[in-house]
């Protein structure tokens, strides 16, 4: 395996008024290409805010975050939606669906910015994903219309449609009852295992953190346990 994205020494410092909060304390570590990583830690140890950084919503304070060699911890915040719109999906806890429009179309949207497809291509892509994890008859259902678990299988298409090269998934299951919760989980795996796609699962619970090939584990800004690959 090669390594797809390596962290030397990252740091986050929040200001709160004229006072600084330390949230990512020296973060070093390596996620290899077509892994299943599970970034394990309790809430307010720094997980959302590493995750954050790794795929590019946010800028790390100080140290340096390569992806695939190259040194991405100073992009324009263009630069960073370009690498977030070709190269990144996300899950949230909280499926972040558009409340007004068709699973169809939220799964779609993400294609809408990407330069030479066509909306005839962007919808026979959404389809085919749609299909892909169960929802062919739902696909003109809008969110109210659909369980959690149906919700977060539109948001997991939705992440995929531009073809990603990693799946941040930040406590996907957070929300689900927890046999949902496995069906959620069990598609990951699979999506690792059949696509080779690389998964990094951000989750508070060890039941959920199972789930992943390995485990790194965060305490209070710092990386405690696994952060060497
Ligand atoms: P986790 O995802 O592990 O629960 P977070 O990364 O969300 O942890 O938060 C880590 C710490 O950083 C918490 O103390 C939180 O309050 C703080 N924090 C997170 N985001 C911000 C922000 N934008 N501004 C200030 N503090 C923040
Ligand atoms: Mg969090």
């Amino acid at each position: 395996m090669s390594t797809l994205i390596e962290l030397h020494d990252l740091q986050k410092t929040y200001w709160l008024g004229d006072m600084a909060l330390d949230v990512l304390k020296g973060i070093s570590l390596a996620i290899e290409e077509g892994d299943l990583v599970s970034l394990m830690g309790v809430s307010g140890s720094g997980k959302s805010t590493l995750m954050n950084i790794l795929g590019f919503l946010d800028v790390p304070t100080s140290g340096r975050y390569i992806l695939r060699g190259d040194d991405v911890s100073r992009l324009s915040r263009d630069a960073r939606a370009d690498i977030r719109n070709e190269h990144i999906g996300f899950v949230f806890q909280s499926f972040n669906l558009l409340a007004r429009t068709s699973a169809l179309q939220n799964v779609m949207l993400p294609m809408e910015y990407t330069h030479g497809v066509s909306r005839k291509q962007a919808k026979e892509r959404a389809e085919m994903l749609l299909e892909n994890v169960g929802l062919k008859d739902r696909m003109n259902h809008h969110p109210a219309q659909l369980s959690g678990g149906q919700q977060q299988r539109v948001a997991i298409a939705r992440a995929l449609i531009n073809k990603p090269s990693i799946l941040f998934a930040d406590e996907p299951t957070g929300n689900l009852d927890s046999k949902t919760g496995v069906e959620i989980l069990h598609m990951f795996q699979q999506l690792n295992a059949q696509e080779g796609l690389t998964v990094v699962l951000v989750t508070h619970d060890a039941e959920v953190s199972a789930y992943a090939r390995r485990v790194i584990h965060m305490r209070d800004g710092v990386i405690s346990e696994g952060g060497l690959s």
